[in-house]
């Protein structure tokens, strides 16, 4: 350990100059110029620079506890702009704690970096404080290692006692609601791949859904009181859907032509890549719930309140399954219902 822990510092200690004082960074200079300012609330009492941060949780909450990796040409490409990335890290983990309905409070921070260099790590630090300081969370620590890029996010956040949204919470005739828009993320991801040609304005927008993600996480906190069951839509709408119902031992029915999809995509995209992308593609980062149908003008309240649009998409039934219908009433078939990284 202590070997390896000798040659991991020795490595990375021989890297780019640091344009901030105009000398090779390590290591401890990174985390001393770059992490160790971190703004915090007064919930940590003990930030970056020990062993462990101290943080004091508030006793009348529960905390919400999650963790999402993200590698290097698997969940973004290493040529992204630093910037893209440190938004994309925080917002797929902030969009756990939205599908919790909790308060983001603290995250740390481990990276594995190919290289200390000033210029992507100054760019990438400055926007991963900004979407802190956005969210309201304090990074309290992490770590940091040489190897082929990638990131751990961990994430806590908190919640009203026992109020925790979960899976499985679903009730037969709940309606099934859907924030934002799905498929545009994973129609920018055909069309960078080459699989799509959009046309400029509309691949704008896509690339902007795959690189900017939105976290619902003011939505997810206004439906406390509302919603039965939560969940993130990170790995493709039918996929997470399905986690729900097989949570709550559930069904449901859901209908194409009332999904939330950005207008013009249908047109620029063959019909199976279209259905593809909004049932199964992924990375949209939007909030799939289910209420009660007495419960629909909180449930349109809480959107208001939050800013975030929604959509009312199914219903949730007895038995078991996920049935999609087309415009006609015909069920669709569905290729692939999700993302599933060992498929
Ligand atoms: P240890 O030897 O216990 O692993 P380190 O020397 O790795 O400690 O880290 C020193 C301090 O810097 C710790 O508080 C740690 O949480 C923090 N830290 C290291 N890397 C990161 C990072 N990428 N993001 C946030 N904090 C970090
Ligand atoms: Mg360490």
């Amino acid at each position: 350990m202590l070997l390896c822990a000798l040659l991991r510092r020795f490595d990375i200690s021989r890297r780019q100059p640091c344009p901030t004082k105009g000398k090779t960074m390590n290591e401890f200079d990174f985390i001393r110029t770059y992490l160790a300012a971190a703004e915090r609330d007064r919930s940590v009492l003990l930030g970056i620079g020990d062993d462990a941060a101290i943080v004091r949780p508030d006793t009348d909450r529960d905390l919400c506890i999650s963790s999402d990796m993200l590698l290097a040409e698997r969940h973004f490409f290493a040529n992204d702009a630093p910037q893209d990335v440190a938004h994309k890290i925080l917002a797929v983990n902030l969009s756990d704690m939205a599908a919790m309905g909790a308060v983001p409070r603290w995250v740390l921070l481990s990276a594995a970096l190919p290289e200390l260099d000033g210029k992507w790590l100054d760019a990438f630090c400055r926007r991963f404080f900004a979407v802190c300081r956005e969210y309201g969370v304090s990074l309290i620590g992490g770590d940091t290692t040489k190897g082929g890029l990638a990131f751990n996010i961990t994430i806590i956040g908190d919640v009203p006692k026992g109020k925790g949204l979960r899976r499985s919470g679903a009730r037969a005739g709940d309606d099934i609601w859907l924030s934002g828009r799905v498929g545009s993320a994973a129609a920018g991801l055909q069309h960078i791949l080459g699989n799509a040609a959009l046309p400029p304005a509309l691949a704008d927008d896509c690339r902007q859904a795959l690189l900017h993600p939105i976290p619902r996480v003011r939505l997810g906190q206004a439906l406390l009181d509302t919603a039965h069951a939560a969940q993130d839509v990170s790995d493709g709408l039918a996929q997470d859907l399905g986690h729900i119902l097989q949570a709550s031992s559930l069904a449901a029915e859901i209908r194409l032509e009332c999904l939330p999809v950005l207008p013009g995509l249908a047109e620029h995209l063959t019909q199976p890549m279209w259905r593809q992308c909004v049932l199964a593609g992924g990375d949209d980062y939007e909030l799939l719930f289910t209420a009660a149908p007495e419960r629909r003008g909180a449930v349109e309240r809480a959107a208001a309140d939050a800013g975030t649009p929604v959509s009312r998409i199914g219903r949730i039934r007895k038995g078991r399954g996920l049935t999609v219908l087309d415009g006609g009433g015909c069920p669709v078939p569905l290729a692939v219902s999700g993302f599933d990284h060992f498929a």
